[in-house]
């Protein structure tokens, strides 16, 4: 059975938060003081995970599990539950802000992890500083050195570009992908900031990355697919560049995801405002039967869109950390 909604679109793209804790306070992600944490006990226990990845999997057809946060690497002995995720024989990734992998990258390789996404939004150290409000620029690039010497393949860097804090940086990452040799992905900002400082004009469009690229870069269209980024390979032949263009150029007639957050909620977009509260039925005593009627109900609820850009968009009350970006 595929888990199919309303408008036919089927979901086989699974996100999974696995804390909402995070070592960083990014700026258009937390606020300063951090976010008021989820109880532990709240959280899902590796069991619990294992049970909801492998219901979406066995029953649903779900090929694609990725692990995020909060920060993932800061949740204890997560190499544990990647390999219980890898079992599934999933398409199994993380996307993680890159500062434990100097630490990490090679425990998580041998777990089975396959694909990592590092977030990385300058390549100056003050401004890294700035927006992360912490001083590990140094750390994270050597994270990045990490995953790819453990073998991670691909590797990706998100890069959130915000108008007038890090736009002038477009070629500068552009450069820094094809030289290492990972793919840099430049990622719209969203209203999903804990401090509600987003407003459209703070959106760098798909358009502008493009053109500034190109002109430097020449590059071309790489053919569409279910995945959220719009894909450009330089004509060089060195490598590829991609768009997520949540804000300007939405994707959400083919999306295919579904996610579950930290603390057991299914959520069927990212900027739902409805939980489907797995954790406690699952600690309720429900059967697999009595949780799939619960994804079954959430993915039908599955609204056309975000309408971001219409009067009816309500900001969810949970930011990026709590969802899982
Ligand atoms: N801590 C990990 C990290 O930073 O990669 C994983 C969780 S983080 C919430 C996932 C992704 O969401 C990151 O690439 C981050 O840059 C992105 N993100 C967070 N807040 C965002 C926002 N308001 N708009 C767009 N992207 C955002
Ligand atoms: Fe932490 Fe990731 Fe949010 Fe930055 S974007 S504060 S690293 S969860």
């Amino acid at each position: 059975m595929e888990l199919v909604d309303t408008f036919g679109r089927v979901h086989r793209d699974l996100r999974i938060a696995v804390t909402d804790r995070c070592n960083f306070r990014c700026q258009y992600c937390m606020t300063e003081e951090g976010m008021v944490w989820m109880p532990r006990e709240g959280l899902l226990s590796f069991e619990e995970i294992e049970r909801i990845a492998r219901l979406a999997v066995e029953r649903y057809g779900v090929d694609s599990i990725r692990l995020t946060g909060g920060e993932p690497t800061v949740r204890a002995h997560l190499s544990r539950l990647v390999k219980k995720l890898a079992a599934l024989d999933v398409d199994l990734a993380m996307t993680t802000n890159g500062v434990s992998l100097p630490l990490v990258a090679n425990d998580l390789r041998d777990a089975g992890l396959r694909r990592l996404n590092i977030s990385l939004d300058s390549l100056h150290r003050d401004r890294f500083l700035e927006l992360t409000r912490r001083d590990d620029l140094d750390r994270v690039l050597q994270g990045i050195d990490a995953a790819i010497d453990a073998g991670f393949d691909p590797v990706k860097i998100n890069v959130v570009l915000m108008n007038g804090i890090n736009d002038d940086e477009i070629v500068d990452f552009a450069r820094f992908g094809r030289e290492k040799g990972v793919i840099v992905r430049f990622i719209e900002f969203m209203p999903l900031d804990a401090d509600e400082k987003w407003g459209p004009e703070r959106v760098v469009p798909l358009k502008r990355i493009m053109e500034e690229i190109n002109e430097v870069f020449p590059i071309e269209p790489v053919e569409r697919t279910s995945a959220p980024a719009t894909r450009y390979r330089y004509t060089d032949g060195e490598g590829e560049i991609g768009i997520i263009a949540t804000v300007t150029e939405k994707f959400c007639d083919t999306c295919d995801r579904i996610r579950l957050t930290a603390d057991g909620q299914f959520r069927n977009c990212l900027f739902a405002v409805t939980d489907y509260n797995l954790r406690d039925a699952m600690r309720g005593g429900a059967s697999d039967d009595e949780l799939a009627q619960i994804i079954e109900g959430a993915v039908h609820d599955k609204w056309a869109g975000h309408g971001i850009d219409t009067v009816h968009f309500i900001r969810p009350k949970r930011n990026m950390s709590q969802i899982g970006g």
